[in-house]
């Protein structure tokens, strides 16, 4: 695809239908925020932030750190002003429509780097691989700890756009008694998806962009009206792990990376294959960063919840990380419609990523 044909189109998410995405890459589409982006903070140490190190005595109390002896690289802590908190003891309210659940759960912090404004593609393999085991661990305690915890968010904003309000380089983790909507809906969708075809939808999403190839022409004038290319949604491959532009992505450079084999829990990723998992997160964070000139982004991990349905639910859903670059500003039509626009064609930012040298 060398010329960008001007593209209109609703998109619908064929794992969530209810999320489209209108792709319309005219250009006054919506503001472009880059411009106005305040830069993210680059220094290696802050004398006054609490998350350097030889600062460890302003955090709220430590939970875990890594390496466990010596200089931590690693460090995670309770969160000062958590959105959700210890038991209270109060009872759900219910008063005519108004209904709450109580807000019982944990909010922690997980310090990713001892070095300040460190961005992910800075970090080495090897630590990147660490980080994801700090993961798994804290959300296998928190699961452990408590039966009423049904899931565990892990998540990172990194720089001002994507809303982080510490610049020190961390990730937050929220286990919670509820699932929360965007995941309940991809876990009932690809149930029924599974119950019709018997198989798991994320794992036909990687197969099709690993080998579906398709040229699509308009019958009444023959012109070609869209051309699949193999391995075009491809933004980078390891052993185990890939890296995917969704065909209908929210968000301009967003991206997902997951398992290539079905895996429906991050717990259950293997020791040796989180290397696997750290490499391609590096290389993919390092074409976003070249291509947006300086990534700022939300990442989330999506995995089985672990409600009763958890076993029930394992062959047909997949875990994955979605990483969404914030380049733009959210306009009223989106607010007002839920609909998300996109201003780039996701196969032409695939290719964009893809032909960054690393
Ligand atoms: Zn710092
Ligand atoms: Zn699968
Ligand atoms: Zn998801």
């Amino acid at each position: 695809m060398s010329e960008q044909n001007e593209v209109r189109e609703i998109r619908i998410n064929p794992i969530v239908p209810s999320e489209s995405v209108l792709v319309a890459t005219a250009r006054s589409m919506r503001p472009k925020k880059a411009e106005e982006l305040a830069p993210r903070d680059t220094r290696k140490h802050v004398e006054t932030c609490p998350f350097c190190r030889g600062n460890e005595h302003k955090t709220p109390p430590v939970i875990l750190s890594w390496p466990p002896e010596g200089d931590w690289q690693i460090r995670m802590v309770e969160n000062l002003y958590p959105v959700l908190g210890d038991d209270r003891e109060q009872a759900n309210f219910n008063f005519g429509l108004q209904q709450t659940i109580d807000g019982y759960g944990r909010h922690e912090v997980i310090i990713d780097h001892h070095e300040h404004g460190i961005a992910v593609h800075e970090m080495s393999e090897s630590h990147l691989a660490a980080l994801f085991g700090v993961y798994q661990t804290r959300m296998r305690q928190l699961f452990e700890s408590d039966e009423r915890l049904k899931y565990v968010l892990i998540f990172k904003n990194f720089g001002p756009a994507a809303g982080a309000s510490i610049p020190h380089t961390h990730s937050q983790v929220i286990a919670m008694p509820v699932v929360p909507e965007n995941v309940e809906a991809e876990v009932r969708n690809s149930a029924m998806h599974f119950a019709k075809h018997h198989h798991c939808i994320f794992c036909a999403l990687i197969d099709e962009a690993l080998t579906f190839e398709a040229t699509i022409y308009d019958r009444a004038s023959g012109a070609v009206r869209r051309k699949i290319n193999v391995g075009q949604y491809v933004v980078e491959r390891g052993e185990k792990f890939i890296a995917i532009k969704p065909f209908a992505s929210r968000y301009e450079w967003e991206v997902h990376i997951l398992p290539l084999q079905h895996q429906a829990d991050f717990l259950d990723v293997r020791g040796e294959d989180l290397a696997d998992l750290a490499r391609v997160m590096k290389r993919t964070m390092a074409r976003l960063d070249a291509v947006i000139g300086g990534a700022q982004y939300n990442f989330f991990l999506h995995s089985v919840p672990h409600d009763a349905q958890r076993a029930a639910h394992a062959p047909s859903y997949h875990w994955h990380l979605e990483i969404c670059p914030r380049t733009s500003i959210p306009t009223g039509f989106e607010l007002g419609s839920g609909l998300f626009v996109n201003t780039i064609n996701p196969e032409q930012a695939a290719e964009k990523l893809r032909a960054v040298e690393l």
